[in-house]
């Protein structure tokens, strides 16, 4: 019997120590998708192997369901320390109790005769794996004939994928006839992990709560994040590019307001180890735009066929549009920080201090100047603090005069009081002469800057609004369409609060 992979294509994969952990994690996956592995090997030894299995047996499954019972060695990357023989006597009782498909890895069917998985797993679908935890390897076309010569129905490939370029060979697999899970592993090939159904791999894994393998999303981001499952041909892919790049809100809060729209669109984060990696992937995965994120907002730059004029004036482009082929940066900092601000001040002529002389200094700088504002700038290196008031028009401050001078805004454009070093401030409340301090970080949201500015009678403006502006102008650039600003909010303080 070839029974079928299930109607959700998004796999939950369920992996604890204990039989407690696999039920609770099964009837948490069984929410989300009706398609669902075990993995047996993360159970710690046969006794609870026995007492989960026995439990599935008595279990009423949803209509629909269909569950993957894997059982991998410790030589394919797995778990399980018993022999062959042991991995596949589980794996036919897995079927016994319930499970329609045993995936089985290559390095096991191989010691098998012709016919010898059939016989052994009885009338359960078989699935056999290939895994590579260190790269992917070349001619992966021949590794999936060894797979089907080896007896899988359906064959599965996951390797570790050092590049983009990596992730896009491993995604060529799933356009193939025969029945191809594509699964590309590690944090570059998480982007391909997500558009792995829309290329046609039969599944994509999403763990429930542990991770069984590097650069996994949660199976509740897979679904309702990215939406893995409803994306296709005509789905408009973005996404941000850095490096690192996990820790970025832009994912959720684009995704969000996508939703909102109700646009076939994703936003995907881009691990980014090498610019020209990325480019290669823009036409192959028909990326439409992308948002760019330290360290390539000055380099990108070099490979744009076009720039706006501002964005080449700051020296800093963190929006690109695809547009025909050809590549057109913007800079949307610039509006982040007029948006953050505008609201709670009249900016032209306001006297405003920007500490910092970094990339963001120098948006904010450009924006506020040509906002009508007389700005300032000190920096922990005094030239380079002149070199940026010299661009904008403005004064260079040294760090000793604050504490006699006097602002209508003070801007931190500086990474001094982020998370994880939330307890230092960039400045010390006798420095902070002013009627509104604006904290460019937005993590934590309350910086000490910020509290030390609400000591002294100050009102504050977190980093939370200037990354808001910044994205939801990029929104706008990207899809004509008017941001939806509360919405793209929820999702950045719901994240946050995680
Ligand atoms: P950057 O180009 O590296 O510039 C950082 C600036 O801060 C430099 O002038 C640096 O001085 C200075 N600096 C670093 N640590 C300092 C310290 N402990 N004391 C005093 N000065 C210090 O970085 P960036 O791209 O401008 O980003 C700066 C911060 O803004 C980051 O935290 C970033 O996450 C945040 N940001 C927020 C948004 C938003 O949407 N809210 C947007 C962009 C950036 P040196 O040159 O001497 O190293």
């Amino acid at each position: 019997m070839r029974s079928s992979l299930g109607k959700d294509r998004i796999c939950g994969v369920v992996a604890a120590v204990e039989a407690r952990g696999m039920k609770r994690q099964l009837q948490q996956a069984l929410r989300l998708t009706r398609t669902v592995e075990l993995r047996l090997d993360w159970l710690r030894n046969e006794r609870e192997v026995a007492r989960f299995l026995a439990w599935l047996r008595r279990f009423q499954l949803p209509a629909g369901t269909a569950l993957l019972a894997t059982c991998r060695r410790i030589e394919a990357g797995g778990k399980f320390a018993g022999s062959v023989a042991d991995q596949l006597a589980i794996l036919r009782l897995a079927i016994e109790c319930g499970c329609s498909w045993a995936d089985v890895e290559i390095e096991s069917a191989q010691r098998l005769r012709a016919g010898g998985l059939r016989r052994l797993l009885g009338p359960g679908g078989r699935m056999v794996s290939y895994h590579n935890f260190v790269r992917t390897p070349r001619k992966l076309e021949t590794r999936v004939k060894r797979l089907e010569q080896a007896g899988g129905t359906v064959v599965k490939v996951a390797t570790q994928c050092n590049t983009i370029a990596d992730s896009l060979r491993v995604l060529k697999l799933a356009s193939r006839k025969v029945r191809v899970i594509a699964v590309p592993m590690g944090e570059a090939g998480l982007p391909a992990r997500i558009l792995a159904l829309r290329a046609g791999s039969a599944l994509a894994y999403a763990p429930v709560e542990n991770a069984t393998a590097p650069g996994q999303v949660s199976l509740e981001e897979m679904k309702r994040v990215y939406r893995a499952g409803e994306l296709n041909a005509r789905t408009r892919v973005y996404g941000v590019i850095g490096n690192p790049v996990g820790h970025s809100l832009s994912p959720r809060m684009q995704n969000a307001a996508f939703v909102a729209r109700g646009m076939n669109a994703v936003f995907l984060p881009f691990l980014v180890r090498e610019l020209r990696d990325f480019l290669g992937a823009i036409r192959p995965l028909g990326i439409a735009g992308f948002s760019v994120t330290i360290p390539y907002k000055r380099l990108i730059l070099r490979f744009l066929d076009d720039c706006d004029p501002l964005a080449a004036e700051i020296g800093a482009v963190n929006t690109v549009i695809v547009h025909g082929g050809k590549i057109h940066g913007y800079n949307t900092d610039y509006v982040g920080v007029l948006r953050a601000l505008e609201r709670r001040i009249a900016l032209s002529g306001s006297r405003v201090l920007i500490f910092g002389a970094g990339g963001a200094a120098r948006a904010a700088a450009f924006a506020l100047a040509r906002s009508g504002c007389s700005v300032c700038i000190c920096a922990r290196r005094p030239a380079r603090a002149k070199a940026l008031a010299r661009k904008v028009g403005g004064e260079a401050i040294l760090r000793a005069r604050l504490r006699r001078e006097n602002f209508d805004v003070i801007v931190n454009a500086t990474p001094a009081g982020m998370y994880p070093r939330a307890d230092e401030s960039p400045l010390e409340a006798g420095e902070l002469n002013c009627r509104l301090v604006f904290d460019i970080i937005y993590r934590p949201l309350k910086t000490k800057l910020m509290q030390l500015a609400v000591r002294r009678g100050i009102e504050t403006v977190s980093g939370l609004e200037m990354f808001l502006g910044q994205g939801m102008a990029q929104f706008e650039l990207w899809t004509g369409k008017r941001a939806p600003e509360a919405v793209m909010r929820r999702a950045v303080l719901n994240a946050l609060k995680k």
